[in-house]
């Protein structure tokens, strides 16, 4: 794979769109990161926290890391001490935690909502109404938490309307509690939507961040 050229072209095409672009480097090894890093590429996300922490313990201490996946409440203090921001927040109890392990490290860490908007039960996530109820309720006591915005994963299909359909529900809700809401720790400006498969449609449906993996690293040997 010629990643240079791969993370090149991305980089056009994300110019005059609001969206970034983070790097998936799941399954790849630090060689592979440091391949882009050395182009200049410091933003790069991870779907588990062992991996993780291995390859923030290797890997040049300026890159700045996204965890993608789903997170178990007893790995976050694995994190806690560097992670850029946790894309998949998906239970109170996750981010009451996070905000404990934040506090200990005297950092707040800055987190994503996930919310399920695909048609698939494999899927984690809040539905919009519990999302909406912890936004207006019950976060200001994580007070070492800032959550940034929403992550949404869209149902994986060819059916392009309703991939499109998804990602534009999320955007309306992402609109919707960014004009009602803003508190010390809602500060709502990232919504992470689109991967490989579908990051034109997230891009034209207001996506800030696609989570790309295969489309710059290659097809991975093993799915997560
Ligand atoms: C692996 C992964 C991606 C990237 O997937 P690609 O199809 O390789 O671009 C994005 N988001 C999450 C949550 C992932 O686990």
């Amino acid at each position: 794979m010629k990643i240079a050229e791969n993370l090149q072209k991305f980089q056009i095409e994300l110019k005059g769109t609001k969206a970034k672009l983070i790097a998936v480097s799941k399954t790849k090894p630090n060689e592979t990161i440091l391949e882009a890093y050395n182009i200049g590429w410091k933003r790069f996300g991870e779907n588990k926290v062992q991996e993780l922490v291995s390859k923030h313990d290797a890997l040049p201490k300026d890159i700045e890391w996204h965890l993608i996946g789903t997170l178990q409440s007893n790995k976050v203090k694995y994190i806690a001490p560097f992670v850029y921001l946790i894309h998949a927040v998906d239970k109170e109890k996750l981010l009451k935690e996070i905000n404990k392990r934040a506090e200990q490290n005297d950092r707040i860490i800055n987190c994503l909502l996930q919310i399920h908007i695909a048609d698939e039960d494999t899927k984690f996530g809040f539905t919009y109404e519990e999302a909406e109820n912890l936004l207006q309720n019950n976060i200001e006591q994580y007070k070492n938490v800032k959550i940034l915005g929403l992550m949404g994963m869209a149902t994986n299909t060819d059916n392009h309307t309703q991939v499109r359909q998804e990602f534009k529900a999320l955007k309306t809700f992402f609109d919707k509690i960014k004009s009602e809401l803003n508190t010390e720790n809602i500060d709502f400006q990232e919504l992470s939507m689109g991967m490989s498969g579908d990051y034109k449609i997230a891009i034209e449906e207001g996506s800030t961040m696609i989570r790309v993996g295969s489309a710059i690293f290659g097809a991975r040997n093993y799915q997560k």
